[in-house]
């Protein structure tokens, strides 16, 4: 069932449509690069959240930032992924929201990124919004609406 049938997007909460941070890859601030690319690599994930010790959100890491600080003139230098660490390359100018925030701010929000990461009101990781959620969501709602005629 559409979680949006005939509710404004503005009054349904990003926490219906959250996927929880349990069930999300990370990465820790003071990983070598080598773990970073393993995670990214082995999940199929393009970007995954790096969280501090204490489980607080602090950016993202994606494949491409790591590829091309490994990349040399002319080959890659692969002792970088074991010298370096997520905290040297990772992209911390990241916009988060929380899962109080609406619909219409996630649909704001993933314009420009396939993912934003959730925190509460301490910053603490909180899961993530997909773009594909809301697209998904919209989808549902656009056929719903589209029989009811
Ligand atoms: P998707 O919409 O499922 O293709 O996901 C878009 C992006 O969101 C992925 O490329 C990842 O960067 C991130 N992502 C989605 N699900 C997860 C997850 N369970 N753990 C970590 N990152 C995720």
């Amino acid at each position: 069932m559409s979680v949006i049938q005939d509710r404004k997007l503005v009054e349904i909460s990003i926490d219906e449509l959250r996927i929880p941070s349990e069930k999300v890859a990370h990465v820790q601030l003071n990983n070598p690069l080598e773990h970073a690319l393993l995670v990214l690599v082995k999940s199929g994930y393009s970007a995954v959240p790096v969280l501090d010790a204490s489980y607080k959100f602090v950016g993202v890491i994606g494949k491409t930032v790591i590829l091309n600080q490994i990349l040399g003139l002319e080959n890659f230098e692969i002792e970088k992924l074991s010298e370096m660490k997520v905290k040297e390359v990772m992209d911390r100018n990241t916009p988060t929201l929380t899962r109080e925030n609406t619909l219409l701010d996630g649909l704001n929000a993933v314009i420009d990124h396939t993912f934003i990461c959730l925190i509460d009101d301490e910053g603490f990781f909180d899961g993530i919004l997909t773009r594909r959620a809301i697209l998904k969501e919209i989808k549902k709602n656009i056929y719903i609406n589209s029989y009811k005629k």
